[in-house]
């Protein structure tokens, strides 16, 4: 997820527009802003990269999220069936929406599974909240189907999957909404940003109002818009949206380089018969930011991690003992603590939290390693590094 590793004049020239007008708002000053739309152009060029009718940028990823959820129509008790592994971000939209976060298993592709989530709609499931985890897809076909079936919102959670595609349709565009971050360690970074997908111009409509405390954009005197609807502030700023446009613009040179480096690293592992990886539906479609691979037990994966931090491996994670993306190290959520009381804690017949159990889910991921793949590795440091991880796995 390196957005970050090639920052450089490109950026700079986009972000000296916008310093030279002095207009950071996305909003009218048409005169005063000399031509320079960067929000609107970066919705423009991502519309086009993501094959989507309708982009609307936003502050974040999680602001993404309560965008796509709001607008589909989520809201105050409705159940969403999301993952177990995921950001926590994920969760903390559907739980600032006043709606329920119902967890299903994970399978090896690191992303819900259509049997579990099957599994656990009730009558009041309203959507699928489906995150395309580290750089790869979900089994899309499958959960599409299902939703469609059960006449269910489909809403993909693709901030780590900027890129990708499953046969060739990019990910974020199977559901209603797709979901896009810009933080500080995506694809793509604009500092903090956001963005939602859709072919749906009726949801376009309510996401890029509700977005902007109701505005209905239209007419060029922003204090006579009208308000169809309440809102609030999830708005990006002409220097954050200046940034992320110079950054989409190298999006295929940064998916090269990634596949490049996964598929040398992969290959060398793939000798290890103890060692099986992430199931990916489309490899062509894989951002290739993560390498995710399995080992047959929990021990060895955990004991494998130590050794390659210990040979200084870096960028090696397992999920299962972090606390930042596995369900396992969430006491906050699962002891429902905040800093006000959640609409969640009105509901009398809300999950318990604190004794989920997900053993599908825990059994991969006590076996995942993920590594990150990083842009800026030359030809020398990627050898070396390959050596060191082959050197590592070979002493068992
Ligand atoms: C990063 C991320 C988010 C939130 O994005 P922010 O821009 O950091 O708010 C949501 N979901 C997933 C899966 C993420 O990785």
């Amino acid at each position: 997820m390196p957005g970050f590793e090639i920052f450089g004049d490109e950026e700079r020239k986009e972000v000296q527009d916008v310093l030279d007008t002095g207009v950071l708002f996305r909003y009218g000053f048409d005169q005063a802003r000399k031509g320079h739309w960067k929000a609107k152009a970066f919705e423009a060029e991502l519309a086009k990269l993501t094959g989507t009718q309708y982009c609307h940028l936003c502050s974040s990823g999680t602001a993404a999220v309560s965008i796509a959820l709001t607008a589909c129509g989520v809201g105050a008790g409705d159940e969403v069936i999301v993952p177990p592994f995921t950001f926590v971000a994920t969760i903390e939209a559907v739980l600032g929406a006043g709606a329920v976060p119902v967890f299903a298993e994970i399978d090896e592709t690191l992303c819900l599974n259509s049997d579990a989530v099957n599994a656990v709609i009730t009558p009041r499931t309203k959507a699928v909240l489906l995150v395309h985890m580290c750089g790869s897809m979900a089994g899309i076909d499958e959960i599409k189907a299902l939703c469609e079936q059960k006449g269910l919102v489909l809403i993909e959670d693709a901030c780590q999957a900027l890129g990708g595609s499953l046969n060739g349709k990019a990910l974020g565009t199977f559901g209603h909404m797709g979901c896009f971050s810009f933080d500080p360690v995506k694809t793509i970074t604009c500092g903090e940003g956001g963005a939602v997908v859709t072919d749906d111009k009726k949801l376009y409509t309510i996401a890029e109002g509700y977005a902007d405390h109701g505005h209905d954009h239209t007419g060029s005197d922003r204090g006579l818009e009208g308000h169809p609807i309440l809102g609030t502030n999830f708005r990006i700023s002409e220097l954050n949206a200046a940034v992320g446009l110079a950054q989409l613009r190298k999006i295929d040179y940064i998916l090269k380089k990634q596949r490049a480096h996964k598929k040398a690293i992969k290959d060398a592992m793939s000798r290890f018969s103890e060692i099986t990886f992430r199931k990916i539906p489309d490899e062509k479609g894989d951002t290739a930011t993560f390498l995710s691979f399995f080992l047959p037990e929990e021990e060895q994966a955990r004991k494998l991690a130590g050794k390659f931090a210990d040979a200084g491996v870096d960028g090696c994670f397992y999920w299962y003992d972090n606390n930042w993306h596995y369900i396992r190290q969430w006491d906050h959520l699962k002891k429902l603590k905040s800093a006000a009381r959640l609409p969640i804690a009105l509901l009398e017949n809300r999950p318990d939290y604190e004794n989920i159990d997900l053993p599908q889910s825990d059994q991969i991921m006590s076996r995942t390693i993920s590594m990150l793949i990083k842009l800026s590795w030359t030809e020398d440091e990627l050898k070396q590094r390959i050596e060191k991880i082959v050197g590592v796995i070979d002493k068992g």
